[in-house]
This record gives C-alpha cells, structure tokens and sequence, in this order.
C-alpha cells in the first residue's frame, strides 16, 4: 500500500508518499534516516541542490541496496542556476551528485525571474529522455498561466506549502482543472504550527487509532495530494507511512477545513521575483 501512486499527465507514476529530506544536513543522521525508510518501503525521496545533501541521499541509497529504477528521485534547480545554460549545468551537477543517469522529476524550486528560460532547459532535458517528469515548486496560478502563454508544455506537478492551516484551495483548483498534480511540502506544517496537538486532529485520530499527523497526511491524501514529509526518526517515519489502511469522511474533511487560518510558515512566492 505504501506504493500507491498517482499517474502524471504523461503517464509516469508518482509514489503518493515520499520522504523529504531538507534541513537534513548531518550525513549520518541522514543515511540512517534513508535506509530505515526504505526498509519501512519508502522509495520516493525529495531533494534539491540547495539542501546540500543530494551526495548523503546518495549513499543513503547505495547502502540500502535498492535498484535504481525501483526508485522514485526528485530533485530541484536552485534560483541562482536559472536561466537555459546554467540549468543545464546545474541539471548535470545533481544527477553527478546523486550517481544516476536521470531523475524521474525535477523542479524548478521557486519562480525567480529567469524561470521561463529555465523551463525551456527543462523541456529540452525531458524530452532527450534524461528526465522522467518535470515540474516547478511555489509557483501560483500567474506563473503557471505565464508558460501556457508562451504556448509551452505545462508542468506535470507543482510542489507548493499545503497543510489545514493554508489549504490552498485556489491553486488546487486550478491545478484540478489543468491536469497538474498537487504535491503538499511542509504537509505537516513544518513542525511550527500547532497542528500536530491540535484538538480537533486528537479527536478524529481517536476513531481510527491515528495520531494527529497521520489524520493531517491523510487529509492531503484524500485532497489527491502527493505528500513528502520529513522527520530523522525511524518511529516517525514509520508514522507517517502508515495512512493506507483508513480513510476521513466528508465531515471529517469538514472539519479540518475548519482549521484553515491562510497562514504560510515558509516564503510567499511571489517575493521571488
Ligand atoms: P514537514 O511538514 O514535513 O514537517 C517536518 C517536521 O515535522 C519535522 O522536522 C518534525 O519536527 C515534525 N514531524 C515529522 N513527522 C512527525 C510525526 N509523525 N510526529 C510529530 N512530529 C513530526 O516540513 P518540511 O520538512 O519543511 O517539508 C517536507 C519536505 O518538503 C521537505 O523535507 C522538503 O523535501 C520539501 N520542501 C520543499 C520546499 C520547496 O520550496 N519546494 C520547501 C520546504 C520543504
């Protein structure tokens, strides 16, 4: 169940959970962290340049002896490598890093002002087959309106901050509408909300032997959202993999949407630019 999966609009198959692995920069502590989820049957793993720590992924993966191709990979170009040559150099640097020939999605991490060039560069690696899906991360309905503008092929998947307390509602709409999946980052609220003891998570997880963070995750699923969270515990790991065997009703759902507040833990988008 743990690899239930999504199909993107050209047909590639995303694992609806993945394990996200910012702000994990201590190489053992993440190591540790990738074996044990692939035990527990993680195979999608989120990256980006920026994090630094695409070369630990790596060996993470080496050690748990996982072929290849049974692995999900998505990493994501950095705003200070956008622009058509310098993506795909920085493109090269990741896969270098990583030790693998192709990525099955790459991102470009924010809108920064070069993105349509970058998208381009994006296209141009797909198409030669050295990507399997390419998506964009934070952009909203103006950005994305901006490459199909420009008569370019739309994303297949935008990865955006989505958790009860900013649902995104607009954005996934319009997303439902033009065939890009919603993948949730900081689906937990990054640890900085106090979602994870929120009374009215307590209350839902008791009915189906659930702590708050799995209701919360469930939540995303059940929006047909990809889902990435991140934690270095094994425990925790397990946790947050452990969704398939329950579902929330529509008065659950009605519930959470009660918790929306419209707050961003993370950066606006829009002050990329
Ligand atoms: P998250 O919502 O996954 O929260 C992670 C934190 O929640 C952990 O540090 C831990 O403190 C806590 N936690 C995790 N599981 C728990 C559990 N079962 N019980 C209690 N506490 C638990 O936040 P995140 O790491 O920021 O987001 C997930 C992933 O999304 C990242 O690792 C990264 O891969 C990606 N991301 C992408 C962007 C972007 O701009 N595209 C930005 C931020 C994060």
């Amino acid at each position: 169940a743990l690899l239930e999966s999504y199909e993107l609009y050209n047909g590639v198959k995303i694992p609806k959970l993945g394990l996200g692995v910012f702000l994990m920069k201590d190489e053992e502590e993440l190591v540790e962290a990738v074996k044990s989820a692939v035990e527990i049957g993680y195979r999608h793993f989120d990256t980006a340049k920026i994090y630094g720590n695409e070369e630990y992924l790596a060996r993470g993966l080496k050690e748990s002896g996982i072929p290849r191709e049974e692995l999900f990979l998505t990493s994501k170009v950095w705003n200070y490598d956008q622009g058509f040559e310098q993506t795909k150099k920085a493109f090269q640097e990741s896969l270098d890093k990583l030790g693998t020939d192709y990525l099955d999605l790459y991102l470009i991490h924010w809108a920064a002002p070069k993105f349509v060039e970058t998208w381009k560069a994006m296209i141009e690696l797909y198409e030669a087959g050295k990507i399997r899906a390419i998506g964009v991360s934070n952009f909203q309905i103006h950005h994305l309106e901006e490459l199909k503008n420009q008569g370019l092929m739309q994303p297949m998947i935008n990865q955006i901050e989505t958790h009860p307390e900013f649902p995104q509602h607009e954005l996934h709409e319009y997303m439902k509408a033009n065939g890009i999946i919603h993948e949730a980052w900081g689906p937990l609220g990054q640890g900085k909300s106090g979602l994870l003891s929120n009374p009215v998570l307590v209350d839902i997880g008791q009915k189906y032997f659930k702590t708050p963070a799995q209701v919360i995750l469930r939540w995303h699923l059940e929006r047909g959202e990809v889902v990435i969270p991140k934690s270095v515990h094994a425990d925790r790991i397990k946790e947050n993999s452990e969704l398939f065997d329950f579902s929330l009703t529509d008065e659950d759902m009605a519930q959470i949407a009660t918790l929306n507040t419209e707050t961003r833990y993370g950066g606006d988008p829009d002050d990329q630019e």
